[in-house]
């Protein structure tokens, strides 16, 4: 395994344990790869992650690494507010809980009640329910289309544990399965010498460098995300390319123009699998939840409107965030490949 960019590693001063976990390779795979760490065992890892009067915010200054067996379910049908990207058959599944980065537009600060990261070491037993759900599926004659990437940055981890290339070795051998391996991350280094496959769509979200720094925290500048793109690229991989949320804020287009200039500029469009557009948007319980916790990010006190249960930015904000990255993106991504969240 490569370990190109450790610019973001945490150290994990402890390491939670279920007793039932201590049975699989993956939890000594993390031992050797901490040595430091104080492994402690629980005999259920929700008595860490579920505490009350956690604190997420403070949690992710020192964020603490569990290992645990999942119990079903093992794989989620999507939901309206992850983009499906025109696949049919489009399911999600968590071989991780939490993050390493700390986007402050995040979900995840209200859907766990813990920062720390949870990572399920039974994967085999996500894999064996994905090929159970893959013969079930509603559109036989579509593949099934699975995110393996949506409560974590899966591949942002691959320098801890390579998990992504676990899930792309597991896809070669299922042809009907696609994968879609969103990521903020630089560290396609750690996957690269992979034979690539048309099975696996690599998502990366771009963001111009003011958002990444205001609202990204702890990711790659956007140079660094572009030029691991443009390597994927040229190793033959799928590429997405991901405006996801498009931040609103005095001065966004001459930024998002920029950004996509800069795009333009590096990548060819005409090898681009497709993008997608999307805003902010987070489920009304989520946002409450992290409106509680009176986050500083300015994020949360903005003007927004509920559609649907879903706490989103104005519609005639989504229609210029529409109308503005069509023209943008116009000549370099044909519009009927850019999916647009609404
Ligand atoms: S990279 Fe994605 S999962 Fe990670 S903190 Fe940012 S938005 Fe959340």
């Amino acid at each position: 395994m490569k370990k190109s960019d450790n610019s973001f590693l945490p150290k994990f001063s402890h390491i939670y344990v279920e007793s039932a976990a201590l049975d699989y390779p993956l939890a000594y795979d993390c031992f050797d790869r901490f040595p430091k760490a104080e492994v402690v065992e629980v005999p259920d890892y929700k008595s860490i992650f579920n505490r009350p009067n956690q604190d997420f915010q403070t949690q992710k200054q020192s964020m603490k690494l569990i290992l645990a067996v999942k119990k079903p379910p093992f794989i989620y049908k999507g939901t309206d507010i992850l983009q499906d990207g025109g696949f049919k058959n489009f399911y999600y599944n968590t071989p991780i809980l939490n993050c390493l980065y700390n986007c402050d537009y995040c979900f995840l600060q209200g859907m766990y009640p813990s920062a720390n990261l949870v990572v399920f070491v039974n994967q085999d037993d996500m894999q064996k329910s994905v090929e159970d759900e893959m013969v079930k599926r509603p559109f036989p004659e579509d593949p099934m289309m699975l995110s393996i990437s949506y409560n974590t940055d899966l591949l942002a981890f691959e320098n801890i544990l390579p998990m992504t290339r676990a899930w792309i070795d597991f896809a070669k051998q299922h042809p009907e399965l696609q994968l879609e391996v969103r990521t903020k991350s630089a560290l396609f280094s750690a996957i690269d010498e992979m034979v690539p496959t048309d099975q696996v769509l690599l998502a990366w979200t771009l963001s111009p460098e003011k958002v990444v720094k205001a609202n990204e925290l702890n990711t790659p500048p956007l140079t660094k995300r572009l030029a691991a793109v443009r390597s994927a690229m040229e190793k033959g991989w799928k590429v997405r390319i991901c405006f996801d949320p498009v931040m609103i804020y005095s001065g966004w287009e001459s930024d998002y123009k920029a950004l996509i200039d800069k795009v333009i500029s590096t990548l060819e469009g005409d090898q681009i699998f497709d993008a997608t557009v999307g805003v902010f948007r987070m489920g009304q319980d989520y946002f409450n939840r992290i409106r509680k916790s009176s986050p500083e990010s300015n994020v949360y006190y903005q003007q927004f409107e509920n559609a649907d249960g879903v706490v989103t930015v104005t519609q005639s904000e989504r229609l210029a965030v529409t109308h503005f990255m069509k023209e943008s993106l116009s000549g370099f991504i044909p519009v009927e490949k850019i999916h647009f969240w609404d």
